[in-house]
C-alpha cells in the first residue's frame, strides 16, 4: 500500500492526541490515586451525587484507581487489587458487550469500586474507566453473583477556529505560533502545493489565515481535527483564498473566487512543504534556481523527508542514475514527465512500470550523487527535455458554472463571514520584530 500525503499526519496525530489523554503512570501502582481526566472526574461527581441521594442505600464506596502495567491483562489488575478470581472473570465476561477488554493498553488507568471494608473482607462492586476522551465504561454488580456492564459517550461537535499569521522563518513555525495543529497545517500545505512553490514563492512578511474545524467534547476536550473550510495565503501582498465546497453531486473539493479548482495536474511543490528549510530569497541564486546550467529546481530540505508523485503517471525509470543519484523519472502523459533525484532511498513500492497517484510517497530526500548536502532535485521534461516547470501549467479545468456558482458564492459569504466572527475572540500570532513592526514590507526588501 502506498502512503497517501493526506491521511497518514491525522491520524498519527489522533493517535497522538489520545495517547496523551491517559497519563502512563509507573505500572503496578497500587496506591489510591486522585483522578486526572475530566471524564473521571465527571464519574466520581455522578457518584459523589449518587450516594448524597440515597445515602442508606449508597454508602460511601471504595474507590482505588490502578493503572494496568505493561503486559498485564485486566484479571492481573483486578487480582492484583484482591478482587476473588471468579468475580473478576464475571465482571469480564459482562464488559466484553461493551467493550474489548484485550484493547486496554499498559498506562489505562481502571477505577476498581469496593464496598467499605468490614471486618476481614471487603466486597468488589464493579469498574469504571475512560478508555478515550469521548466515552466511559463501567462494570457494576448487579445480585450477589452477577455484574452488568455499561457505557456513557459523550457528543462530539465541531468547533470553528481561525487563525492567522505572519510568515518569518518558515510557514511550519507561522502556523506553530498561531496554534494551529500540525495536521491541519499539513493539508494547508497539501492544498496550496499545486499552486505555490514553497521554496522560492515564500516571503518573510508573506501571510496566511483559515478557518478549520476542530472536534470537541461538552467540556471543551479537542478529540480531532476537521477540514480546513477556508485558508488564504498573502505571497508578496497577492491573496489567494481557497473555499471548500461540496457539489451538487456529492464532490468536495478547493475552488478559488472564481470557482475554479485549485487541482493541477502537477504538484508545484512535490515534497512535504512543512519541511523546507531556508525557503527564503533562493528566486534568484545563479546554482539553485532554474538556469541553463542548472535544469531543475532545488528543494532543500531534511534526509529522509517524504518525495511525492507530482502528478499521476507511470514510473519509468527508477535507480542510481550518475550524478543524479537514486533517481525516478515519472511519464505522466505522451509529452509530460518528472523526474526527482539524489534520494536517500525509494519508497518500498517505487518499480519500474509502477503506476502512481499524484501525492503518493516514491522516495525521501538525500544526498546521493554529485551534491553538497540533502535536497530534492526536481525536473520537469517536455518531449524529453527540461523545461522551467512554470511554462508547465496543467489545470483541471474544472470550474464551477450556473446554480453550483450561485451556491458557491453563498458558500463564499458564508465563510468569510464565519471567519470575520470566529476572528473576533481570536488571539493573533505576534511576535516581536515581524517584519511590519520593523516598517519593512516586501517593496523595500528588509
Ligand atoms: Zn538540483
Amino acid at each position: 500500500m502506498r502512503s497517501r500525503l493526506c491521511r497518514l499526519p491525522t491520524l498519527a496525530l489522533i493517535a497522538a492526541g489520545l495517547a496523551g489523554i491517559v497519563t502512563p503512570t509507573a505500572s503496578r501502582a497500587l496506591g489510591v490515586e486522585t483522578p486526572s481526566t475530566e471524564m473521571e472526574r465527571e464519574l466520581e461527581r455522578v457518584h459523589r451525587a449518587a450516594a448524597k441521594d440515597k445515602p442508606a442505600l449508597a454508602p460511601a464506596i471504595d474507590r482505588r484507581t490502578l493503572s494496568v502495567g505493561e503486559g498485564d491483562t485486566l484479571m492481573d489488575l483486578l487480582t492484583g487489587a484482591a478482587v476473588p478470581r471468579s468475580e473478576a472473570s464475571s465482571a469480564i465476561a459482562a464488559l466484553r458487550d461493551v467493550y474489548d477488554p484485550r484493547k486496554l493498553k499498559a498506562g489505562q488507568r481502571v477505577t476498581v469500586l469496593f464496598e467499605p471494608r468490614r471486618g476481614g473482607t471487603r466486597r468488589f462492586l464493579g469498574l469504571e474507566f475512560v478508555p478515550d476522551p469521548v466515552r466511559s465504561v463501567s462494570i457494576t454488580r448487579k445480585g450477589e453473583t452477577g455484574f452488568t456492564s455499561s457505557q456513557v459517550e459523550k457528543p462530539v461537535s465541531r468547533k470553528l477556529i481561525a487563525a492567522q499569521g505572519v510568515i518569518r522563518s518558515s510557514l511550519f513555525e507561522a502556523g506553530s505560533a498561531a496554534g494551529v495543529p500540525l495536521s491541519v497545517m499539513m493539508a494547508f500545505i497539501r492544498d496550496y502545493s499545486y499552486d505555490v512553490d514553497f521554496q522560492r514563492d515564500l516571503q518573510p512578511g508573506d501571510r496566511f489565515e483559515m478557518l478549520y474545524e476542530q472536534m470537541v467534547t461538552p467540556d471543551g476536550t479537542v478529540v480531532g481535527d476537521g477540514d480546513v473550510l477556508y485558508a488564504s495565503l498573502a505571497l508578496s501582498g497577492e491573496d489567494m483564498p481557497i473555499y471548500r465546497f461540496k457539489t451538487r453531486d456529492g464532490r468536495i473539493d478547493y475552488y478559488n473566487r472564481d470557482g475554479e479548482s485549485i487541482r493541477r495536474a502537477l504538484l508545484r511543490t512535490p515534497i512535504d512543504g512543512a519541511r523546507i528549510t531556508s525557503g527564503f530569497g533562493m528566486r534568484n541564486h545563479p546554482i539553485l534556481g532554474f538556469s541553463k546550467m542548472h535544469q531543475g529546481v532545488d528543494f532543500g530540505a531534511p534526509k529522509g523527508t517524504p518525495i511525492y508523485a507530482a502528478g499521476r503517471g507511470v514510473i519509468e525509470q527508477v535507480g542510481p542514475f550518475g550524478a543524479y543519484g537514486n533517481y525516478i523519472r515519472i511519464r505522466h502523459n505522451t509529452e509530460v514527465s518528472t523526474a526527482y533525484a539524489h534520494m536517500s532511498r525509494f519508497a518500498k513500492d517505487s518499480r519500474r512500470g509502477g503506476k502512481v497517484e499524484q501525492g503518493d510517497v516514491i522516495g525521501y530526500v538525500g544526498a546521493t550523487g554529485r551534491v553538497t548536502g540533502a535536497h530534492l532535485h526536481y525536473e520537469v521534461l517536455k518531449g524529453g527535455r527540461q523545461v522551467n516547470p512554470r511554462s508547465i501549467d496543467l489545470p483541471t479545468g474544472e470550474k464551477l458554472a450556473g446554480r453550483e456558482l450561485q451556491a458557491f458564492q453563498q458558500t463564499i459569504r458564508a465563510l468569510e463571514k464565519s471567519f470575520e466572527d470566529t476572528r473576533g475572540g481570536l488571539q493573533l500570532a505576534r511576535t516581536p520584530g515581524t517584519p511590519d513592526e520593523k516598517g519593512c514590507s516586501k517593496a523595500t526588501s528588509c
